[in-house]
């Protein structure tokens, strides 16, 4: 039969032999872990030019009409990302809120690879979505939310408040909005000046138009204020707007505030509004003794919003959003084209998202929970807070430095030269400008890495520590190097400044 032979005899070019897979992969494996041994001694990053990283790589070579061997690919490749990337696993990195990847999750997103299971639909990758069913529950019962809510795996942060706030639209606009569109709909909802952008984002691409939002001020420890809440509320239903959505920060971005859930959930019962918690940073400090006080009310929100590839140490990407009732995700996002037949009386992903086609990101996720157990993540949340809370002592000792806020795992702070004085306004803007310099310096110079913050309009340097390879004395080591670079820079700066 020719057929068969033909079909037989195929070569693709993509394919390789186990041999060969075998070979390539353990050499990979190989230098993955070399990577990972020398990570706390190499720099965190080498703070190159994007030229230099373009030639590196050769940027401006046309795609090859030929193919090459993949053991040489790979082995280049690994030898340019190790060479020229900038390493988040690194025991000093502490900007943004970017985590170290958890080795066994660098593991599992080969295997789900390697079965590539569809997680769009239960039919297509039966075990990768009980698996994910599994680990959204878990997630929610760290949180101590109740764990029939429904749930599902996307990107990010910004992924899983956009995916919430699109299910409090959907349930609360009191009309059918999927159907109509927004219109005339004067929708409003209410955050503190302290979130994150996702929620601009989230009403511009909802239709709802960023003047939907009604930013309310955060109080001296970065906190919602709830009486000018409630009153803009009142005064908002009293001109004909439609409140419908409550946004609570359990972990601001800048300082790590916690907003006072509890009352704010009693505010949204009294006015029947959705209450959402973007907990993408914090809301999984949770599980700590030490914290777990300032997330009491955490349970009665109608949405979270977690991310896993922060303090669940997940490697990119992994954002977690959770919905009480998980009808109101189907009332979200589910439609019914004729093409789908999927029978199976399963969860079926695609109906409770954006998503179509969904890679099995779950997997990661849930095997570190299981290698860690609940204890031990509650043992690395808390050792990430309390050097946090060193750093801030140390920082408060020091003459040379000035300790701007403190909460959850983020400490802020600037270095003031010992001669100025903090107070007088005429050095205010020389300090802005001479830490905004301390930054760049340091971050390129990769033997530690910070963000920045605006502290009460003081430009501040910003630890956040998401990170469970930072040792005290990586704390320790950083105060030093500040002042070093502060010294350096004022030298530089300031005769120029007089002039
Ligand atoms: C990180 C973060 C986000 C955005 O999450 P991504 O994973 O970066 O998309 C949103 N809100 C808060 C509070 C965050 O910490």
């Amino acid at each position: 039969m020719p057929q068969a032979n033909a079909v037989i005899s195929r070569i693709s070019p993509v394919a390789i032999s186990p041999d060969e897979f075998r070979r390539a992969g353990h050499g990979l494996v190989d230098r993955v872990a070399e990577f990972l041994e020398l990570l706390p001694a190499s720099p965190i990053t080498r703070g190159e030019s994007p030229s230099a990283i373009r030639e590196a790589m050769d940027a401006a070579r046309p795609l090859p009409h030929e193919g090459a061997p993949t053991t040489d690919l790979l082995d280049r490749a690994a030898t340019l990302l190790f060479d020229h990337s900038l390493f988040n696993g690194h025991p000093r990195f502490w900007g943004y809120v970017t985590s170290s990847p958890a080795p066994i999750g660098i593991l599992g997103d080969f295997l789900a690879s390697a079965v590539n299971a569809n997680c769009g639909a239960w039919f297509l990758s039966p075990m990768a979505s009980e698996i994910e069913a599994q680990t959204v529950r878990w997630i929610a019962e760290m949180l101590g939310y109740p764990t029939d809510c429904g749930g599902l795996f996307v990107s990010g942060g910004n992924m899983a408040n956009m995916v919430c706030f699109l299910a409090a639209r959907a349930a609360k606009a009191g009309s059918d909005i999927r159907t109509r569109g927004v219109g005339g709909a004067r929708l409003r909802a209410y955050c503190s000046s302290e979130t994150h952008t996702w929620i601009q984002k989230a009403a511009d691409i909802s239709g709802l138009g960023t003047d939907s939002i009604r930013w309310i001020p955060a109080d001296e420890e970065f906190r919602m204020d709830i009486e000018v809440l409630r009153a803009r509320i009142l005064e908002d239903i009293e001109t004909g707007e439609k409140p419908f959505l409550v946004i609570a920060n359990a972990g601001t971005v800048s300082t790590g505030a916690v907003d006072p859930l509890g009352r704010l959930a009693a505010l949204c019962r009294e006015f029947d509004l959705w209450l959402h918690i973007d907990g993408a940073y914090g809301a999984l400090a949770a599980v700590a003794p030490d914290s777990a006080a300032l997330f009491v009310g955490l349970s009665e929100a109608d949405s979270i919003a977690v991310d896993p590839h922060k303090w669940l140490y997940a490697p990119l990407e992994a954002g977690c959003a959770l919905v009480r009732d998980v009808s109101s995700l189907r009332g979200a996002f589910a439609y019914h084209p004729p093409y789908y037949h999927f029978g199976v009386e399963a969860i079926n992903y695609f109906d409770l998202g954006p998503q179509n086609s969904r890679g099995f990101r779950a997997l990661k996720v849930w095997l570190a929970l299981q290698q860690v157990g609940r204890d031990g993540y509650a043992q690395m949340i808390s050792d990430d807070i309390r050097h946090s809370r060193a750093m801030y002592e140390c920082v408060a000792e020091n003459p040379e430095l000035e300790a701007l806020s403190q909460g959850l795992s983020i400490t802020t702070f600037r270095y003031v030269p010992l001669d100025l004085d903090r107070m007088d306004s005429n050095v205010a803007n020389y300090l802005n400008d001479l830490n905004r310099e301390l930054l760049t310096r340091l971050q390129r110079g990769g033997e530690a890495y910070l963000s920045n913050a605006i502290i009460g309009g003081k430009y501040a340097l910003r630890a956040c520590i998401v990170n469970f390879r930072t040792t005290l004395q990586d704390v320790k080591e950083l105060l030093p190097l500040v002042v070093r670079l502060g010294k350096e820079l004022d030298g530089e700066m300031r005769p120029t400044i007089r002039t």
